[in-house]
């Protein structure tokens, strides 16, 4: 058989620790086989980070801002741990945090769902997409405890001098006070991520905030989201024969619970760190979920949402066996190969990501999974393979298809 060819590079941030020797094999065994695979690569492993003082990092986010389709392996963050482990010159920061400001994305992340591991709420039919809004509010706030009595006063100072001044609170005792913002700018990002997300996978897109309470602050979001969908989008929608939705977030918590799902999301910064915890963990496990950034101007970097799996990687080097889940660091490569294909109008890529997904499915529903899995599955025959063992299971049922 003829390899697949690619015409365009996709950009490769290799990683850390137990997923890199997951990514080593995946390459070997799922996709160089298969695809003459064109890659522009970076290591971002933690050593080669601190020999490039995190020049390589901010390198492989400038080439996907070229390419338009980065594929990422997990990284560490380090802390201080991590500087003794690995002799740091610095603590250098998240990977995922300079990549995510210098894409200015939005992250979407979606539960992959396999017959006999079923989510715990019944009627979820198919997977609910989440899209967390990734910059400001309380993650980027100013706090401090109210030490006594005495009035605490909102500030602002504008370039002409002008001050805007409102009491937050006069105080008979001490407690606490706490400023958080966003701006316009990065909301507007978020909501256009939103809209071209699900236009692109064709589904409706639901948003939610608190603007009956917060009558400026969440009303913002809803306003902003409202005026690009009108100008930008709804035409585009009703061709799609899809629907943007807002609601209140508590409406929205509680269609979730009823709803069959096949719908995004949409959730502010905090909202969308407690509901995609809650999502994920309802089906299952953090290594049965897919991650996509989104740019808006139409850039992709996909990933695992879980970290480096460093609790297998010590047992790994111990020379003891591991039994590590690949599934989501396998859909990171072939949402990125899909991507790719769309973009080079490559059919027979687009294709081979479709098959690897669907062998990779077909496996663990024959009942061959890592061990993880084996713990919340509702299968009566299971057979527990190691890292190494599920992979090439993987490969025999792709061969099989081909
Ligand atoms: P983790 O790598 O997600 O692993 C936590 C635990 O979850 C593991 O010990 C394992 O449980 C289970 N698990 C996660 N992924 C699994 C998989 N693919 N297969 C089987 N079990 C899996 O989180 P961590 O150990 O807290 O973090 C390790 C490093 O990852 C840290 O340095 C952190 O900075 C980094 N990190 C990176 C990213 C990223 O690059 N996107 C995200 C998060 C964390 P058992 O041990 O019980 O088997
Ligand atoms: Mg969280």
């Amino acid at each position: 058989m003829d390899k697949i060819k690619m015409t365009t590079p996709l950009v490769e941030m290799d990683g850390d620790e137990m997923t890199r020797i997951l990514w080593q094999m995946i390459k070997d065994e799922l996709l160089l086989p298969f695809v003459d695979l064109k890659t522009e690569y970076y290591d971002l492993g933690l050593e080669y980070r601190n020999e490039t003082n995190d020049q390589v990092t901010m390198d492989s986010a400038e080439a996907t801002k070229k390419y338009g389709v980065a594929v990422k392996c997990a990284t560490i963050t380090p802390n201080a741990a991590r500087m003794t482990e690995y002799d740091l010159k610095e603590m250098w920061k998240s990977p995922n945090g300079t990549i995510r400001a210098a894409l200015d994305g939005t992250v979407f992340r979606a539960p992959i769902q396999v017959k006999g591991i079923s989510p715990c709420v019944k009627n979820w039919e198919k997977p609910i997409t989440l899209a967390r809004h990734a910059y400001g509010d309380v993650y980027k706030n100013t706090e401090f405890k109210v030490p006594g009595a005495g009035k605490a006063e909102l500030v602002f100072t504008g370039e002409d001098g002008k001050e805007m001044r409102q009491t937050i609170m006069d105080f008979d005792g001490p407690g606490i006070i706490q400023g958080i913002h966003n701006k316009d700018k990065s909301i507007e990002s978020f909501a256009r991520a939103c809209f071209n997300y699900a236009l692109d996978t064709k589904q409706d897109l639901w948003f939610a905030t608190k603007d009956t309470i917060s009558k400026i602050y969440d009303h913002n979001f809803k306003d902003i989201f409202q005026d690009i969908y009108d100008k930008e989008y709804k035409d585009k929608f009703d061709a799609a024969g899809i629907e943007y939705f807002y609601t209140l977030i508590d409406d929205a918590v509680a269609r979730v619970m009823k709803a069959k799902g096949g719908f995004i999301w949409a959730c502010k910064n905090y909202d969308g760190d407690v509901m995609s915890d809650m999502v994920s963990s309802a089906c299952g496990s953090l290594a049965m979920m897919t991650s996509v950034l989104v740019s808006p101007t139409g850039v992709y970097e996909y990933e695992a949402a879980h970290g480096t799996v460093q609790r297998h990687y010590y047992k790994h080097l111990n020379g003891e066996e591991t039994s590590t889940n690949s599934v989501a660091t396998i859909f990171a490569w072939t949402g990125a190969l899909r991507k790719r294909g769309e973009l080079d109008g490559n059919k027979e890529l687009q294709e081979f990501a479709d098959k690897l997904e669907k062998a990779t499915l077909d496996t663990l529903e024959s009942g061959k999974m890592t061990k993880d899995l084996a713990l919340i599955c509702d299968m009566q025959d299971v057979t527990v393979l190691n890292s190494q063992n599920f992979i090439k299971a993987i490969r025999e049922t792709l061969e099989a298809a081909l």
